[in-house]
């Protein structure tokens, strides 16, 4: 597997396996599936109440713990959340069953953020999490997040995918030293993505499908990228996809998809402000 050095110096793998909107029941077998198709890196969530579902999946899998890169994100906490925040990464460690996690993320910025942040270091120090970052998080947020603490995240797990390429927010991330993570991909199949002419036309050179062009794209980049699927020929077909290189006219004639906007959220729209900022998890 490539891998990606973090500004910590952690190794990440380039490609792993997402399970946003896997249900808790189908997750065990989802990610068992995963696992076995050869993938190690794992991003879940507080969030996707399915944690547990990962914990089971690996601690049945016999995979030695420093071969898996496991990642779960921190839900918005109200302030002062210094307390709040370790109560909840120990509620994701204790589901999940690990006594580490390799990366720690702030799911949204939004809450509060510089409480949530500084307790996130004090994990990192104390070696809790290998790693920690942000997910979601605009070009704004990011400067301000590392222009006023110390530790400057190692990830931005952000939309990225061909109808939203964010090639200059890739650039300055890289300035920065923060590595970028795409979410969705595909777009979750958003503007007939799977049926998309011309990533099905690139593909052809290669006997790749639009899915395997699509995290060639992403990976060729950089970027890394979890593809969710619970169908284990699709992931054993995401999974397969360093054995071809785009050239630079590929990668020009995809950059040609990119419509500058989110297909999903809009983290600058008040009401979606309002929507994800006000929710809280149960547990
Ligand atoms: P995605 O990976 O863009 O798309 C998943 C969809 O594509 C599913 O409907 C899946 O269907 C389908 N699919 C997968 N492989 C395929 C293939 N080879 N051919 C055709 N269809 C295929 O969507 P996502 O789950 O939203 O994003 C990926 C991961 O990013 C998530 O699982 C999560 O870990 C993370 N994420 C993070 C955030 C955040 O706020 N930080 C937000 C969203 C997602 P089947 O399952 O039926 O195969």
């Amino acid at each position: 597997m490539k891998t990606v050095t973090l500004n910590n110096g952690v190794v990440m793998p380039l490609l792993g396996f997402g399970v946003y909107q896997i249900p808790a029941e189908d997750t065990e077998r989802a990610v068992s599936d995963a696992l076995a198709a050869g993938y190690r890196l794992l991003d879940t969530a507080a969030a996707y109440g399915n944690e547990e579902a990962v914990g089971h999946a690996i601690a049945s899998s016999g995979i030695p713990r420093g071969d898996l890169f496991v990642t779960t994100k921190l839900w918005v906490q109200d302030a002062p959340a210094q307390d709040n925040t370790r109560r909840a990464f120990e509620t994701s460690l204790t589901k999940l069953g690990l006594d580490h996690v390799d990366l720690y993320l702030m799911h949204q910025p939004f809450g509060d953020v510089y409480g949530q942040w500084r307790a996130m270091e004090a994990l990192n120090r104390e070696g809790l999490t290998r790693a920690i970052g942000v997910a979601n998080f605009y070009p704004d947020r990011l400067i301000d997040l590392i222009v006023n603490n110390e530790i400057t995240p190692a990830v931005n797990q952000i939309e990225t995918h061909p109808f939203f390429q964010r090639t200059d927010y890739h650039a300055l991330m890289r300035e920065h030293g923060v590595q970028h993570q795409s979410w969705g991909g595909f777009a979750e199949g958003k503007n007939d993505l799977f049926a998309n002419p011309l990533l099905a036309d690139v593909g052809k050179d290669y006997g790749k499908s639009v899915a395997q062009v699509v995290l060639r794209w992403l990976t060729q980049r950089d970027v890394i990228t979890i593809p969710k699927s619970v169908r284990a020929e699709r992931m054993a077909e995401n999974f397969d996809v360093f054995d071809f290189d785009l050239t630079d006219e590929q990668m020009a004639e995809i950059a040609t998809l990119d419509t500058g906007r989110s297909l999903f959220f809009d983290h600058h729209d008040p009401e979606i402000v309002a929507w994800l900022a006000k929710r809280r998890l149960d547990a």
